[in-house]
């Protein structure tokens, strides 16, 4: 595997589970054990828990966990992945996992969530900070806002476009916005987009916005520099193709944030998880393998919004409400797309995953008891 996250982890370990005894060895390019990329925008960035809540389970005795391991070239006709001081690591079957970074404005100094060392550096940023711009309105960045807000900070939220108007539709960015501004976060629309002057300074149209941080949370991008010249396909998102199992070529496949499928990235944490089993079945069975059939599922908090998500996205028009209330932002709520399927979407309510999934997936079912 190369990548030390979450997908390639999940892949290693789906190898072990399907019973393969070969050596199995995760090329991590990070100095740190495996860890969630969770909490570094919500608990550890407000210094709430411990940095070692983020850290994964051990991988185990039997894969081979190599960190400060950089892959810079991948021959996949003689099977080999160079690394950055030259080692040359021999494979049968690769996947590739090596995710995503965060996209900057600012050619590199400014400041971004991505890692755990990002998320200290900003969080002792935050600590002695007063006021704070977020740039990007996105799941990350109205995290980061929420965050900011709940350690006493005056914040504000700039993004081209009301924030999570794309990625969910009017109706549920709408409910987001009024959310943020309830809890006191500034949201400003700049169309034209904006302009890091300093580290403390942006152009925002005609105005010039002041805070002691700027934290950018403005999109990834794919991992994908090191499988230059290696003849891998990449999307014109810059992810690379896999197909319905996963694989991009004889005896490679691709798990999480770094794949594109039909045109599309889904860099959510239950995908990761589901593409690295998917990734590591694709190694043992090939051809043989089932497809992956992705049952999206993400979950994010803001603004005392505890948001849980099953099924595709953006959505369109008002939801059924299923149980609970709008007005008091605690309810069970679907969307009723015109192919039958369905989008549950739990808003500060609690259901059990596979309840919500099963709202959420294919034509229409019953409220379930309890709901
Ligand atoms: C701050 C934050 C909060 C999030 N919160 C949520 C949430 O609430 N809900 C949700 O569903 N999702 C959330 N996500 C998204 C989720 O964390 C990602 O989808 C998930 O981490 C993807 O896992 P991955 O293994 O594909 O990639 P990554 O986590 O990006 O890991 C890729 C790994 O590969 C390594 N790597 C890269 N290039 C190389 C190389 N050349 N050689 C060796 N190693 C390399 C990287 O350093 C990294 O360790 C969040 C993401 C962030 C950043």
């Amino acid at each position: 595997m190369v990548g030390g996250s979450i997908a390639a982890l999940t892949a290693a370990q789906s190898l072990r589970a399907e019973g393969f005894d070969g050596q199995v060895t995760v090329l991590s390019d990070e100095a740190h054990r495996p860890y969630s990329r969770v909490p570094l925008s919500k608990g550890i960035l407000a210094g709430r828990e411990p940095v070692e809540s983020a850290l994964l389970p051990e991988p185990g005795d039997d894969i081979e966990f190599r960190t400060g391991a950089r892959a810079t070239r991948l021959d996949p006709r003689a099977r080999v992945v160079t690394l950055a001081d030259d080692t040359q690591v021999p494979y049968q079957g690769l996947v590739v996992a090596t995710g995503a970074r965060a996209r900057r404005l600012d050619g590199g100094s400014d400041l971004v969530v991505r890692t755990l060392d990002d998320a200290r550096v900003v969080a002792s940023r935050l600590a002695t900070a007063r006021s704070a711009i977020v740039l990007g309105g996105g799941f990350l960045g109205m995290e980061i806002a929420t965050t900011c807000r709940a350690l006493g900070l005056e914040v504000t939220v700039v993004d081209l476009a009301p924030p999570l108007l794309r990625l969910l539709g009017p109706w549920l960015s709408d409910l987001a916005v009024a959310a943020a501004r309830d809890h006191g976060i500034g949201v400003r629309v700049a169309p034209d987009g904006v302009t890091l002057l300093d580290e403390y300074t942006v152009r925002c149209g005609e105005s010039v916005l002041e805070a002691d941080v700027i934290v950018c949370a403005v999109g990834d991008v794919p991992n994908t520099s090191w499988l230059e010249g290696s003849g891998l396909p990449l999307a014109a998102d810059g992810g690379l193709v896999a197909d319905e199992r996963c694989l991009v070529a004889p005896d490679i496949a691709a798990a999480g944030d770094v794949v594109s499928r039909h045109g599309r990235r889904t860099p959510h944490w239950t995908n990761a998880v589901e593409q690295g089993r998917a990734a590591a079945a694709a190694l043992l069975h090939g051809e043989a393998a089932r497809p992956y059939c992705p049952d999206p599922y993400f979950w994010t908090e803001q603004s005392g919004l505890d948001l849980k998500i099953s099924g595709e996205l953006p959505l369109t028009g008002a939801p059924e409400v299923l149980a609970g209330s709008v007005d008091d932002r605690s309810a069970l709520l679907r969307w009723t797309h015109d192919d039958g399927t369905a989008t549950a979407v739990a808003v500060n309510h609690r259901l059990p995953i596979v309840k919500l999934k099963r709202l959420g997936a294919g034509p229409p079912v019953a409220t379930p008891s309890g709901a």
